[in-house]
């Protein structure tokens, strides 16, 4: 069976994440941050978790894909870029993953955040274990925490470890499947009975051993299957900064955290198994240079050993290209690698050719499904400054579309083009590399439209359609129809007058 495990953490901003990462990291004896896809322009590098790692520890490369291995386990830690703001980049990696660990602040509970990106997991069912964060400090009671993420996910919690007390009498974490203690270093307290991992004694106060026995007696057992299913969560306790339940839950992912799953296609799916290369497209980034419009495609893998030098087709191309650079992200010392397999992640240097949503593959026989354009959220008019830079702005916008940083929609009627965004963050992004990379001077305008929807049926039917919407019909990147809607309700009065077109929210390519 396969010994990668491909996976993204997902928290609210704050929880603990880049600590918790940065621990990983150390302790799969990584750190070779290989990959070297640096972030470009302010904008995005201060939204960068990476650089809040490099800028602390001196790491010089700042990345996507993490790579680290344990115990003969290789685990690949895709980014979600996490800030308040969302932008599709974070839900799509989600589509790469096989599964994820929710960080959640001990004092603090679900967030806002993380209960999205939870969303966007349960979506796809993404396995997920949770990490109880910050427990070195005074947090909530562990019950009430367990029972809020069972209640605001509902999701079945099984405790997996215990914290010894939080805040000023904080004393470790006891692991229930070894039965020993992980302790901060040094200042150990009073004798209590339980062992550490040293076989030395810990102290565990009388309400915390009452605590325990009660968890033991009150949750379920794990569960493999179900937590597989996305139906149960593990529930790990530790402090990211102090560096304890850190090892416990690399053990976990390790051994409960799924393989690389198969992955469903317009021909059926597709097996880790198979021994060709196939794999889809779930983010590309602008490379370093702003002066070059090299991009980055990452590739997952879903099948096949990958060489260096090998020919692959691009579902969107048709034309096979030899992938003679790529970056492999399991790299030593940023040298390429040779091989890559399913699980693992490939950075395909390219201009523009390949498109999010695209597959590869070394036969072009085979097209993945279900990775998604989401609605946007926010709806705003572009307009120019320089009325004379038509043609820069519509090239930029088609770039910055196919890169993900934004949607973009051209109306029927009139020249104001839409662009559409599922955080306020995109928006920035978009003005700042109009500016810098594109010399596009614009400013964002409120939109008449509220939302969007793919719209899909008969060529009869669009046309009927078309003949009395022409005011809110738009096309997106790829020439699809999209219904510009004013509000909420537009959408759904247009979907009881027109049964016999598909209103939808995402688009999968
Ligand atoms: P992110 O925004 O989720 O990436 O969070 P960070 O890893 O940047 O952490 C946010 C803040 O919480 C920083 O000041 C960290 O030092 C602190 N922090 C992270 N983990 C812990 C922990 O286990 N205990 C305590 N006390 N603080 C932590």
């Amino acid at each position: 069976m396969s010994n990668r495990r491909t996976f993204a953490i997902i928290s609210h901003p704050d929880a603990g994440k880049t600590t918790l990462t940065e621990k990983l990291l150390l302790q799969g004896g990584a750190i070779h941050l290989a990959g070297e896809v640096k972030a470009r322009g302010q904008a995005r590098r201060a939204r960068s978790d990476w650089m809040k790692i490099e800028q602390q520890r001196g790491i010089s490369v700042t990345s996507s894909v993490m790579t680290f291995q344990k115990d003969g386990v290789v685990f690949n830690l895709l980014d979600t870029p996490g800030h308040e703001d969302f932008s599709e980049d974070t839900y799509r990696t989600l589509t790469a993953v096989d599964s994820a660990i929710m960080v959640i602040d001990a004092a603090k509970g679900i967030e806002p955040q993380t209960r999205k990106l939870f969303e966007v997991c349960r979506m796809r069912s993404v396995p997920i274990i949770t990490f109880v964060n910050k427990v070195d400090r005074e947090g909530r009671s562990v019950f009430e925490t367990l029972d809020e993420v069972a209640d605001a996910l509902a999701l079945d919690v099984v405790p997996m470890s215990w914290p010894i007390g939080m805040g000023g009498i904080f004393e470790g974490v006891l692991d229930f499947a070894t039965d020993t203690i992980a302790r901060p270093e040094g200042d150990s307290r009073e004798f209590l009975g339980k062992r550490d991992a040293k076989g030395e004694g810990a102290p565990i106060p009388a309400e915390v051993a009452e605590e325990i026995e009660l968890a033991q007696a009150g949750y379920p057992e794990f569960d493999l299957e179900a937590y597989r299913h996305g139906d149960l969560t593990p529930v790990y306790f530790g402090s990211a900064l102090k560096n304890f339940g850190v090892a416990e839950l690399i053990d976990a992912i390790a051994r409960f955290a799924p393989p690389p799953r198969p992955q469903t296609s317009e021909q059926g799916t597709v097996l880790p198994e198979r021994s060709d290369v196939t794999g889809f497209i779930f983010k590309v980034q602008a490379n370093m240079d702003p002066q070059h419009r090299d991009r980055i495609a990452f590739m997952r893998m879903v099948s096949g050993t990958f060489k260096r030098g090998m020919k692959l087709t691009p579902s969107g191309l048709g034309k096979p290209i030899a992938v003679h650079s790529p970056i492999l992200f399991f790299a030593q010392d940023r040298e390429i690698a040779d091989t890559a397999e399913a699980g693992d992640i490939i950075g395909i240097p390219n201009h523009g050719t390949l498109r999010v949503g695209d597959t590869l593959s070394e036969k072009n026989d085979v097209r993945f499904t279900g990775l998604p354009n989401f609605a946007p959220e926010i709806l705003r008019r572009v307009a120019l400054k320089d009325p004379t830079k038509t043609k820069q702005l519509r090239k930029a916008l088609d770039d910055l579309s196919e890169e993900g940083v934004i949607q973009v929609f051209y109306p029927e009627i009139g020249s104001q083009w839409i662009v559409g965004v599922v955080g306020q963050l995109q928006l920035d992004v978009l003005i700042s590399r109009l500016e810098a990379e594109y010399k596009v001077e614009a400013v964002l305008e409120a939109s008449p439209f509220d939302t969007a929807r793919w719209i899909k049926g008969s060529d009869a039917a669009l046309k009927g359609f078309a003949d009395f919407n022409l005011s809110n019909l738009a096309k997106d990147r790829d020439g699809d129809p999209v219904f510009m809607a004013r509000s909420a309700w537009d959408v759904s009065y247009q979907q009881e007058r027109n049964p016999e077109l598909t209103f939808s929210a995402t688009k999968e390519r």
